[in-house]
């Protein structure tokens, strides 16, 4: 099973205390933007195998949103951070490439 810890309140949630919420980090385009560019923002998502930052909601405790950063393939978490930043922070990148050399952030 999934355990996060939220950021906010700092309580080790079970998968089953918290809603996923998708992808993070999804930019809005801008609003003359192609037709093309708009439903790709709205609908496709990367969901790779390997390194993710998601967004997850502390449904059954504090309510806030947040964001983890986890290894698909092996459910191995990285941290989380709160959903009020804009790209992932400094450490957990990090903790990623310590443990993951060949991993290219692609949320820059
Ligand atoms: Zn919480």
């Amino acid at each position: 099973m999934l355990k996060l810890r939220c950021p906010y309140c700092k309580f080790m949630a079970d998968e089953t205390e918290l809603v996923p919420g998708g992808e993070a980090h999804i930019k809005r385009p801008l609003n003359n933007c192609s037709d093309d560019e708009f439903s790709s923002y709205l609908f496709y998502r990367k969901n790779p195998r390997g390194v993710h930052f998601e967004r997850w909601l502390h449904q059954y405790g504090c309510g806030k949103w947040f964001i983890a950063a986890r290894c698909t393939q092996t459910m191995e978490v990285f941290g989380t951070y709160s959903a009020q930043t804009t790209k992932p922070p400094i450490e957990i990148i990090r903790k990623i490439k310590l443990k993951r050399p060949e991993w290219d952030n692609k949320t820059k």
